[in-house]
């Protein structure tokens, strides 16, 4: 068996484009089916640069294996459909010949008011035929779709009720045709797509019979709804990976999350969970994203994330109290950013520290508390919890501010606790990082001058 999936390199795969491709994957897992990537590019006014590349990325980027495409092509290339010009002419060619098309010779503004009337009237909006016997010999090509009796495949309505699309316009295919012509020669022997793609589907199926292919076998899956709810509140379905990844969910979450929408079952293993993949268990109804599970599954990621940045904490922090602080950190987190905050002080740069405090009594506190920490024998929470209070207590300041003053030193206010930053870290470091601010306070303060 062999699947693709075709995106347009005309903008961000969002979620909707993801969660297509992922049970295009299940599906091909489960069956050991080839995936194969098609760029579906014939639009060129609507082409992003550098789409197709982010295309790949992003699929990487949530671990999508694909078996062939551009970049690995298989025997059925290329893969990109402007490669594949001379190959639809072809078709359309043969098309014209059995009599599965025809000349149309009307203008778009004729045809527009007829659709428009159509609607008017409850009638969907198609095309009426004029040209159908007129044998032009040029013009944009239209499907010759009969007038009398009921579509073939799943979706059962009245031939009269389908539109006669336009498959060839300005020697070029339109998606329809190119997209027919390519499962034939590619071999698609079954494609899962969205269900927006079902209204179209009867005008595949006359294609691929009035060519005498085979046809492939159509399955038509659930649409990822507008309505989000959500406390991230952004319009979750719209979104591609890197707006993801800027609110701090992770691309392992997103594929977890999807296949989760797809089997009903929370697994980040692919292999795992296509054996729980049935196509006919699929929902019917549009899916709505639901920012809480997701929220939730990240934080059951970030755990799992966490490992591959071990290194570079543990050399900062030591290896010994490593465990407490990602533990630490990771309990109170929801999103990778909680993370990014809470290890701030691991981060420490004093040329990015803010200087909140200028008055003189801020800097003397500074200063003295740099030689009680040099005295200090044990670096203990409550040697230093005393001298703190005694500092604060000689200088008359309330807990507040001298909270505000200690914040430089830790980086950051939204750090995990001070006394567990100030363990953790260490004497020798904390004295460095006093100095530093003094040292930095010291020459702006003379700068002002
Ligand atoms: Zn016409």
């Amino acid at each position: 068996m062999r699947l693709r999936i075709a995106p347009s390199p005309t903008g961000i795969l969002h979620l909707g484009n993801l969660y297509s491709a992922i049970t295009n994957v299940l599906f091909s897992y489960k069956y050991d089916s080839k995936l194969i990537l098609r760029i579906e590019d014939t639009d060129t006014q609507r082409n992003k640069t550098n789409a197709i590349e982010d295309i790949y990325r992003d699929l990487d980027k949530i671990k999508i294996n694909i078996d062939e495409s551009s970049k690995n092509p298989g025997l059925y290339g290329p893969y990109k459909q402007s490669e594949r010009i001379h190959v639809y002419k072809f078709y359309i060619k043969k098309l014209l010949k059995m009599g599965g098309c025809f000349f149309c010779k009307c203008s778009f503004k004729r045809v527009n008011i007829l659709k428009k009337i159509n609607l008017l009237l409850g009638d969907p909006p198609t095309y009426d035929g004029k040209c159908l016997n007129r044998n032009y010999l040029t013009g944009k090509i239209r499907l010759k779709v009969p007038r009398a009796g009921i579509c073939v495949g799943d979706y059962k309505i009245n031939w009269s009720n389908v539109d006669m699309q336009v498959l060839w316009i300005n020697s070029k295919p339109t998606y329809h045709f190119a997209n027919v012509i390519d499962d034939q020669l590619m071999k698609i022997s079954h494609v899962l797509r969205g269900r927006d793609w079902l209204t179209s589907n009867p005008k595949h199926i006359l294609i691929n019979l009035f060519l005498g292919f085979n046809v492939p076998k159509y399955y038509h899956i659930p649409l990822i709804c507008n309505k989000t709810e959500s406390k991230l509140s952004k319009r979750l379905d719209n979104m591609g990976i890197d707006s993801f990844l800027s609110l701090g969910i992770i691309s392992e979450t997103i594929l977890r999350y999807l296949i989760s929408l797809v089997v009903g079952v929370d697994t980040p293993n692919i292999s795992e969970a296509s054996s729980n993949f049935n196509i006919k268990n699929l929902k019917q109804q549009n899916i709505h994203i639901n920012g809480k599970k997701l929220l939730l599954i990240n934080k059951i990621c970030l755990y799992e994330v966490v490992q591959d940045v071990n290194n570079i904490i543990k050399n900062l922090i030591g290896k010994g109290c490593f465990d407490d602080v990602m533990a630490l950190c990771v309990k109170k987190s929801l999103i990778l950013h909680d993370i990014y905050k809470l290890l701030c002080f691991v981060f420490w740069d004093y040329k990015s520290i803010k200087m909140v405090f200028m008055s003189n009594i801020e800097y003397l506190l500074l200063d003295l508390l740099l030689i009680e920490y040099k005295k200090l024998i044990i670096w203990s929470k409550l040697n230093l919890q005393n001298i703190h209070k005694k500092l604060t207590n000689y200088l008359g300041l309330n807990l507040r501010t001298f909270c505000t003053i200690l914040t430089p030193i830790i980086g950051s206010r939204h750090s995990i606790s001070l006394y567990d930053v100030y363990l953790i870290i260490g004497q020798k470091v904390i004295i460095t990082r006093v100095s530093l601010i003094l040292e930095k306070l010291y020459h702006k303060t003379n700068q002002n001058i």
